[in-house]
């Protein structure tokens, strides 16, 4: 059906609003003159042109967002994890000793400096051993 404003006969930017008990269709400039209560679904038509003018960087972000998802991070995390610890090769150490000893570590608030201290390693160790690079020759590894 064809749709105009019930004030002054415009044919565009039409939306619905509150008039009395009624809900009427009317133009957005009767509508901001009247103060009518809208009624807040706005055509696909009105949509598709809010759309049309969003920012470049808005666009940007939004791309930004489904680029960067937390998830893919953690995946790449996972699977950088998964490539360096073959599993069983450090059966006789807990499964993600690892995050074990760095969840450990924070939990203490203590820096990698002062823990390899209280153990009497270097830190160098420590921050190793959190990366699940132990030494190669694991017989002589007494962690
Ligand atoms: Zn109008």
């Amino acid at each position: 059906m064809a749709q105009e404003c019930f004030l002054c006969g415009d044919e565009n930017d039409l939306i619905e609003v509150v008039t009395g008990a009624n809900i009427s269709i009317v133009c957005l400039k009767c509508a901001e003159k009247n103060s009518f209560p809208r009624i807040n679904h706005p055509t696909n038509e009105q949509i598709s042109r809010a759309n049309r003018f969003l920012g470049v960087n808005e666009r940007l972000m939004n791309e930004m967002r489904r680029i960067h998802k937390p998830d893919k991070v953690n995946n790449e995390l996972k699977k950088i994890v998964a490539e360096n610890i073959k599993p069983g090769e450090y059966k006789d150490l807990v499964d993600n000793f690892h995050w074990n000893i760095q969840q450990a570590r924070r939990f203490r608030k203590i820096s990698q400096k002062q823990l390899g201290e209280s153990i009497a390693e270097p830190e160098i160790v420590i921050a190793m051993a959190e990366k699940a690079n132990l030494p190669v020759n694991k017989s002589s590894c007494k962690l």
